[in-house]
This record gives structure tokens, sequence and C-alpha cells, in this order.
């Protein structure tokens, strides 16, 4: 472990020293442009936070290998309410997060003190995260560096919201934002613990006459009205009379606040339990229905307006609460409610799909076995059977004149008529509730007016961004539909925010644009940002005509330049760096993104930039899970990466973090699993420092089978790679790199471990060997570059294999008889072993009978006709009795030719042709230059003998049953 650190200190410090990732444009090589998501430096980063990096990193590393000049840059997210939330806790002595900073990630205690200032506080972590970035040997461009609270960067933005403004991406207006009643701000996903985007849905508040009070029960699914049986309120619960925009209400006391929210003016006349109105009547707007009201404990006060239509036919929750309560007679006599009337209220049909039966709420509750209100299966339910209904279901002739109706028809048009009609109102809430602002509270929906937006909603723009999308590539690509959705789903986006740091609003300086919106196209900046470092630009000289000359090509440099007082020829480098490097070739970032930043990013590109500066591709994936749980501060299972890469290595925490999963699942982490991946490395190293020894020979003559089929197999194995990081399956590629590639490099050694008797096999061996590690080598310098370049240097490799070239599989070392004879080999050993077991004998002496000639021909020629079509066997018998060898033995034929046909038939096409290619193999040459590990490995003698050859001792007769590759085996 210790030798592990020095190394990675080694060939970090190298790096640096040669600026071997300081990228700039270099006309002689095609660049390849790669970001990843900037962090938020509020906390410090745990293993977790690690995979999107490093699978970036890989990505990097790997196109350089591949030849490209390869930009990967790095900033930090200083802006809005993520850093302002902790700084905020720790200013309010937080003791759980104080306790996570000092207990968990060793955070100094007296620089806490500090951190009740925002901006001290992210610089702390912009340098721990940094630290750490560069521990684990990430391959940055560090001089591409900035906040995005630089000055610098604050011009930038500004530019960028200008340009929506003109063109006419900038609303201003009224929409309903999730929002933080404490901060008084709306909140985005950046802005609520565990990172949830609220999500807005707006109910149907359906109007119900009890005398001269509403009682505006809140459905999202207002078709239904005609199936209400009841009215649901929640007997324990407080409920208001109030008088709302002049209406009489009655709604639970939790809503009232939030109706304000909403704009709504509400005075509240009194307060009352639920339970007082239990058992009363009131009239249903659509079908002038009296219907009872009945008490329901899953009735929510804090959803909508804590009043709900009762559908127990379509609705499972309704289906359930009216079971329990006709059983539950202790509770009927204590509201008074007679049993029989209860029991009169039977679900009502108004929706016929084919899946279900008349009542499918009452099905669905069957089929999951739900016997409660509170069983958590009814959320499941619920959306089962409006799935169903929604996509397959038709109104009933129950409905009147929405009789025949499609549901997704018969559900607007019943909202728009009952709205027409004064029948009922809409209100906005939170469909994925509870949604907790950073600061504890619980966010809610505001009605943000005179306020500014993006307009995500826009269609037009909508359409240009499908056009980008359609012609970016999505790895992996089923997250394509997810992407699509998202963009039709999108709607006006509160851009700016009253507190946080980052750019103001231009136009409107009170407001500070928040973080999901100061995000979208800085990759632009990184290009530029070397320059403005370099030649310290200042902030003014940053005009709106110097950022249009370096990202749009506007105006003449000169005059652009004179009147910005920068040199010419810094303005000119800008854009130059801009236009080689642009567009972004890959985007990196976690999956949880794609609902806003990454679809955010395509939005403005296209609106800032030409068609052919839009983004070329977009990463996702998973996350990290430790040991099979969610990593969380309560689970206790948070390691810090800095202290990860102390404990287990920057190479093998790389892998760990990527060898275990695919894109998008979850890569499950262990400190286990580390370990195991320490170990691995470790005699991966050990084993390269012995064949380093040997150097680069060029070239061996006088290749024997196995070093032939040592060479064939590492062309497979290089191409598998390949082919599995150009889609970045990186777990594929560390598979067939390492351990599927090391299980062929066992077998050869087991194979030519008593070779190396003469020089000229000597000089064979270790020309294969050095072969196989400079391509393993390679292979994984992307994933583990740090053992790689000390085992690349100790070879005696060129430069950094950081910039080596990605091997190649060569055609002509791929050697198809070479591999079947191995595998024929291989198999002998098997079966011989299986035998052994079978009979429990220790064998003295093992023969083996190889198949004789005439069967070879005729495998041959099964094999030949099964390539076209199925094998017959009269066909197949007809074309070898013409042969008149075979003509003399045609009793033997027929029963040999009944054996294979089938087994040929059986044959994937692929190993028919790898047969076909290998041809007639000399299997008696084969196992007699194995005869020495068949001897070491079975501890017995070995006789090999021919099916047709004269002389072989064949006591029990077996030499008959050999076939082609399958010798018969006889042991004593
Ligand atoms: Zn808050």
């Amino acid at each position: 472990m210790a030798f592990l650190k020095q190394i990675e200190q080694k060939w970090q410090r190298k790096w640096e020293e040669a600026k071997v990732f300081e990228a700039d444009p270099d006309p002689k090589k095609p660049k390849c442009y790669i970001t990843v998501a900037y962090p938020y430096p509020n906390s410090p980063q745990h293993i977790g936070h690690g995979r999107t990096y490093t699978l970036a990193d890989v990505h990097a590393r790997y196109m350089r290998m591949r030849g490209y000049n390869v930009l990967l840059p790095m900033a930090f997210h200083y802006t809005g309410t993520p850093v302002l939330a902790m700084s905020k806790r720790l200013a309010d002595n937080d003791r759980d997060l104080i306790d996570d900073f000092v207990n968990v990630y060793k955070v100094p205690k007296e620089k806490l003190k500090e951190f009740t200032e925002p901006f001290k506080m992210a610089c702390y972590f912009h340098e721990e995260i940094k630290a750490g970035m560069k521990a684990i040997g990430y391959s940055i461009d560090w001089r591409r560096e900035f906040t995005t609270v630089d000055p610098q960067y604050n011009r930038f933005i500004e530019w960028q919201f200008q340009k929506l403004r003109q063109k006419g991406y900038i609303t201003r207006g009224s929409h309903p934002v999730g929002w933080c009643p404490k901060d008084g701000n709306p909140v985005g996903q950046h802005d609520t613990r565990g990172d949830v985007e609220p999500e807005i849905g707006e109910f149907t508040l359906i109007k119900f006459k009890y005398g001269d009070w509403v009682l505006p029960a809140a459905t999202l699914r207002p078709e239904t009205i005609f199936g209400v049986t009841n009215m649901w309120l929640n007997p324990k619960v407080e409920y208001a009379k109030a008088i709302v925009d002049g209406q009489k209400w009655i709604v639970s006391k939790e809503s009232v606040e939030k109706l304000r929210f909403l704009n709504r003016k509400v005075t509240v006349q009194e307060t009352f339990r639920g339970r007082d109105l239990i058992g009363k009547e009131i009239v249903n707007p659509a079908t002038a229905e009296s219907i009872l009201i009945l008490p329901a404990s899953f009735v929510d006060p804090k959803n909508a307006t804590g009043v709900v239509m009762s559908v127990p036919g379509h609705a499972p929750y309704d289906y359930i609460a009216l079971e329990n309560l006709a059983k539950a007679s202790t509770e009927l006599k204590e509201y008074g409610l007679a049993p029989n009337i209860v029991a009169a209220v039977k679900p009502v049909s108004i929706i016929s799909v084919t899946e279900y039966s008349e009542i499918p709420a009452g099905d669905v509750v069957k089929q999951m076995q739900i016997e409660t209100q509170s069983d958590p299966k009814l959320e499941d339910a619920t959306r089962e059977v409006y799935r169903h209904e929604f996509h397959n279901g038709k109104m009933k002739p129950n409905t009147g004149k929405y009789s025949g109706l499609s549901v997704a028809e018969a559900k607007d048009k019943v909202k728009q008529d009952l709205i027409a009609e004064g029948k009922a109102e809409t209100m906005y809430e939170l469909l994925n509730k509870p949604v907790v602002c950073r600061c504890g509270t619980q966010c809610i929906v505001k009605i943000f007016e005179d306020q500014w937006f993006i307009n995500y909603g826009n269609l037009e723009w909508k359409a240009v961004v499908h056009e980008a999308l359609d012609n970016m590539e999505i790895l992996p690509e089923e997250l394509r539909a997810e992407f699509d959705y998202v963009v039709d789903w999108l709607h006006e986006k509160a851009c700016a925010r009253k507190s946080g740091m980052g750019t103001k609003l231009p136009w409107d300086p009170e407001w500070i644009i928040e973080s999901l919106s100061d995000s979208t196209i800085y990759m632009a900046y990184y290009t530029i940002a070397k320059h403005i470092r370099k030649c310290e630009i200042k902030p003014a000289q940053l005009t709106d005509e110097v950022f249009d000359y370096i990202f749009l090509g506007i105006g003449k440099p000169a005059e652009v330049a004179a009147k910005a007082k920068i040199d010419v020829k810094v303005l000119e480098g800008m854009r130059h760096d801009f236009s080689y490097f642009y567009p972004l070739d890959s985007r990196h970032s976690g999956r949880d993104l794609v609902p806003n930043h990454l679809t955010f990013l395509i939005f403005n590109h296209t609106a800032i930039f030409p068609k052919e500066l839009w983004p070329r591709q977009i990463v996702t994936n998973g996350s990290v899970t430790m040991q099979g749980a969610k990593m969380s501060k309560s689970f206790g299972n948070i390691i810090p990466l800095i202290e990860g890469i102390a404990q287990f290595g920057a190479d093998p925490l790389r892998m760990g973090i990527l060898a275990t999963a695919e894109l998008l699942q979850d890569a499950d982490f262990s400190p286990t699993l580390a370990k195991s991946m320490q170990d691995r490395l470790e005699r991966l190293y050990r084993f390269g420092e012995e064949i380093a020894k040997v150097g680069n020979p060029k070239e061996a003559k006088n290749l024997t089978l196995p070093d032939r089929w040592m060479l064939s197999r590492l062309q497979e194995h290089i191409r598998m790679a390949t082919e599995a990081m150009d889609k970045l399956a990186v777990r594929k590629a560390i598979h067939s790199g390492l351990y599927e590639l090391d299980q062929d490099v066992q077998w050869y050694l087991r194979r030519t471990v008593d070779q190396r008797i003469t020089p000229m096999r000597n000089e064979a061996i270790n020309y294969v060997l050095s072969q196989v590690m400079d391509a393993q080598v390679k292979m994984l310098a992307p994933v583990t570059p740090h053992i790689c370049e000390e085992l690349w240097s100790k070879k005696g490799g060129k430069g950094f294999v950081a910039l080596a070239s990605w091997p190649k599989p060569s055609s002509d070392k791929v050697d198809v008889k070479a591999e079947e004879s191995e595998t024929l080999i291989a198999s002998a050993i098997e079966d011989t072993q299986s035998i052994m077991k079978a009979t429990s004998m220790t064998p003295k002496r093992v023969h083996y009978y190889v198949a004789a000639a005439w069967k070879w021909k005729a495998y041959l020629a099964a094999l030949q006709r099964s390539a076209s079509a199925k094998v017959v066997q009269g066909e197949l018998m007809k074309e070898l009795m013409t042969d008149p060898q075979m003509k003399k033995e045609a009793k033997s034929v027929a029963k040999f030719v009944g054996q294979i046909a089938e087994e040929v038939n059986r044959m994937s096409p692929e190993k028919k042709q790898r047969l076909l290619q290998a041809s007639d193999i000399d299997e008696t040459v084969i196992l007699n230059d194995a005869k020495n590990l068949l001897r070491r490995e079975l501890k017995a003698e070995i006789h090999i003998y021919s099916e047709d050859g004269s002389k072989r001792h064949d006591p029990k007769n077996r030499a008959q049953l050999a076939k082609p590759y399958r010798p018969a085996i006889y042991i004593e």
C-alpha cells in the first residue's frame, strides 16, 4: 500500500511538471472537449461524488490515448442557496451538520466559525475538493479554473442573460413556483434537502354545496365526479370556515396559508373539528345528488384543501376506506352513523376499461392484498388504475354528455365545463410532498408575481431543442425518452432570487441569477478563462461586444479590442481557443440532473449559439451505494473522498467505483471491494514488474501453438475493451482488459511453465508476455493511471502512458486454429477431471483416443452444410457415400452422422464459422504438444492414440467413441 501512495504522488507530480493535461489548440490533432458538472463547494466530497468525476476523467484519458487533443477543465459553483443555506445552518448552530463536518469530514473546529460567512466556507471547500481531485489523479487543465462569483464570470452571465432577453426567452409574469416561506425564495432541486425537484400539479376544486357553504373537494381526476358516492373529511383534524375571495368555503386549517400564497384573499371565521360535519349531507354540483360526509383517516389536511370526494369505483383509497368503515361498528356508533346507511353506499362504475371488471379499484386492491387505508401500496394501486384508465378507459353512459369519450379527453373537458359553470376552480399544489428546503422548512407553491422567468415553455424554443437532442448522442441511449419528456414538460422557470451569491440580473439588479440558471453555457467560458487570468483582463473590459466577438464572431477584432482596451492578439486568441474547442463534445453528470441542468444546458445552447456549436453528447451515470444501502449520514456510512484515497489508494478507489456497474446502475461500494481491488492491482503490478524486466522485444520467430493462441486472445480482448470504451461501458472494458485477459494469461503461464528450456522458447514467451503487458497497461491506463504509468516507465515505454496510443487489435495475429486447438486441450482436461470425479479414481494412466480421419471428414462436411441450411442426415449420408473410403464403413458412418447432425444444427452461427475457419486440426499433434501440461494437471501418465491408428491400448474399446474436438478417454 505504501508503494501505491508513492507511485501516485510521483506521477501526479510528473504530470504536473510536464503539463501533460494542459490543452491548447493544436491544428495537427482532432480535439475532444469534455466537461463535467462543476461542484457546489458547500461540503467536502465523499466517495459518491467521485463517480461522475472519475467517469469523466476516464473518458478524457481514453480519448487522449485515441489521439485526441482533450480538454477537461474544472470550476466551482458558489452561486445560490446550496452554499448559502449550508452556511446559514452553521450560523444557526445545526448540531447534526457540525457533528458531520467535525467528526466525519474532519474539518478543523476553529475553521467552522469562519463558515458562517458563505464566501469563506465556499473557499475552504473549494480547496478541499480541488485537493481531492488532484489526489485521485483527474487529468484536469487547472489553468482554466474559475468560480461563479468571479466578477469576470458575472460579466459573462450578464451577457448570456441579455442575449436570452433579446431573443424573448426571458419573461416577466406570475407563475406557480416551489417556495420556501421562511426564506421567501423560490426553490428548485438544488435548494431542497435530498435534491428533490418540486413538482407542481393543478388540482381541480369541485364545489360541493352544504347550505350556503361550499366544500371544495380537491381532485386530479375531475372526470370521476359522476362516480362520487360520498365525501371524506378527516374527523380528527381542524377545518376552517373561511371567506375565500368572497365565497364561503370550508377547508382544512392547513390549507388557509397555502391559499394565501396562491394569491387568494382568505379570512377565517371559525375553526372546528372535522368530526362535526360527519354524517351531514351535501350536494354534488354535477349530478345534484345528495351524498353523505363520512370520516376517513387517510385524508391529509396538508394536501390541497383537505376535502376529498370519494369515488370508490375507481380510486383504491376510497374503496378501502369505505370497506373499512362499513365494518367499523364502534366508529359508526361514535359518529352516530346508521350501519345500514353506510352499507348502502356502494361503488359506482363510470369508466369501462378492458383490463378490469366493473370496479377497477376493487380489482387492484384485491390483487395487491391491501387491507387498510394506511397501506403504502395504495399509492401504487392508485397509479396503476389511473394508468390503465387514462390510456384505455372510456366514459360510460351514466356520465351524460361525456359518454363514449376517452378518459384523457373527458378529464380536460369536465374540468373546463365545471369551471365555466362556476362549479369548480383550480389550485396549485406540490405533487411530491413533502419537499423540504435546505433550511428545514416544508416548501409550498406560491404564485410568484411579477417576477423574472426563463420561458422554457416557449413552443418554438422547445422545437429547436428537440432538433438539437435528435442530433446528440445520449449515453446510455435509454435516457433519450426522458430528455424528450422533460423538454415537453418544462415551463417557465424562476431564474432569480433575492439572496445568495452570484450574478445580478443586469436590468433589475435587486435580483441574483439562481444556480440552475447561471450554469448552462459556462463550458464556453472555460475556453477563455485561461486568457482572462493570464492577461489580467478586468471585468469592465469584458463588454458585450467582446463576448459577441469571441463567441459569435460578430464585429471586427481591431475595433472591438480598441474599444475594450484589450490587446487585439489576446482577443483573437480567445476567439481562437473558443472556436477550436467548441462545440462541447461530451457533458457528464449524474442522472438526477436530467430534469433540470442537463436539459437547461441544451435549451440555452440553442438559444445563444448557432447550430454547429450545439453540444454533441451527454453522458449520465447512476449513484453509489455503500454495501447495498443508500449513502447517508443517518446510516453512518459516508466515506469522505480524501479519506477513501488515503485508505485504499487512488487507483483501487477509481477501479472500485467503476468496476461493478455500468452507466445507469448504482455502483455498490464497500471497503472489502476496495481492498480486493487493491490486492488485484498489487498483483498486476508485481507481475508487470517481472515482465518489464524483459524490456520491449520487437518480435520473436518460431512462435508455437500456445504463443499464437495467447496473441490471438489478446486481440479479442483489445477489440472488446475498445468497443466497450466507445460506449463508456467501463465495467465491461475493465472485465475484458483485466479479468478476462488475466484468465488467459494464467492459462498461458500454466501451459508454458516448463518450456523456458531453450533460448528460442524463452525469447518467444518473453515476447508474448511483453505484448500482453503492453496492451494491458494501455487498456487500464484510463482507469488506474498511476500504476500504469509506473509499469509503462519500468518497461521502457516512451513518454507517458497517458499520451500513448490506445492498442489496436491486429488481424494478422488472430488465429482461430490456435484458439480452437487450445480449447480442445482445456476441454480434454476438464472432461478427464469430471470422469475422475464421477468415478472417484486417482488414475495412474490416462489414455486419449482422437477421432479417425473419416470422422473429421464427415464432421467438416456436416459443418459446411449447416452453414447455409439445417443438416438432414439422409442428404449428408448421400454426399458422404460418394467417397469410396467412406462407403466401406457405411454402417459406422451412418451411426456417427446420427450423433453429430443434431449437435451441429444446434451450434451458434459464430461457433460454426469458427470451426470451419479452423478446419481440420491435428488433434494428435495438439495433445502431444500439451502432454506435459496434461501430465502435471492430471498427475498421471498420458498416452495419446488415434482411433484409426494400428497400435493402441484400448481394453474397454473406447476409441470408437471419439469425436472431433472430443477425444475419447480411458483412465486406469
Ligand atoms: Zn428555506
